[in-house]
Parts: C-alpha cells; sequence; structure tokens
C-alpha cells in the first residue's frame, strides 16, 4: 500500500489554488508601483493616478501594467 499516486492526489486537493500571488505591478501611467492580488475578482485601480491596473476575468485577472516582483 501507499502508492505515490494517492499522495500526488491528496496533495493537490490540499491546495486548490496554487497559482494564486501577490503581485508588485508598476503603473503604466505614472510609475507607481502597487501590490495587486493575482485572482483578484473587483477591477484594481492605481492608487496614485487612478488608471485600471487590473481587469478581472473569471477567476483569473489580467495585469494591464507592468508586473515588477512576485511576493510569496
Ligand atoms: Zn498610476
Amino acid at each position: 500500500m501507499g502508492s505515490p499516486i494517492f499522495e500526488f492526489k491528496r496533495k493537490k486537493i490540499l491546495i486548490p489554488q496554487p497559482r494564486s500571488r501577490f503581485l508588485l505591478v508598476i503603473c503604466p501611467n505614472c510609475g507607481n508601483s502597487q501590490v495587486i492580488f493575482s485572482h483578484a475578482t473587483f477591477p484594481v485601480r492605481c492608487l496614485s493616478c487612478g488608471v485600471q491596473l487590473v481587469k478581472p476575468r473569471g477567476g483569473k485577472a489580467e495585469i494591464l501594467g507592468k508586473i515588477e516582483r512576485i511576493l510569496a
């Protein structure tokens, strides 16, 4: 008993969304950097100039600015 396939399946269930992250995004309009959740379900605007940085897309968000860094 104790097959490796079973162990793999258990890990997948424990982490339902392994690709969701916090991203440091640079605003293409004013250069302001701000932290954005990669699976945001609402539009996120730049705190400095108000331009839209994230467009929600059915569970996954489309990042409109430049991704400077991926945070843990
Ligand atoms: Zn801006």
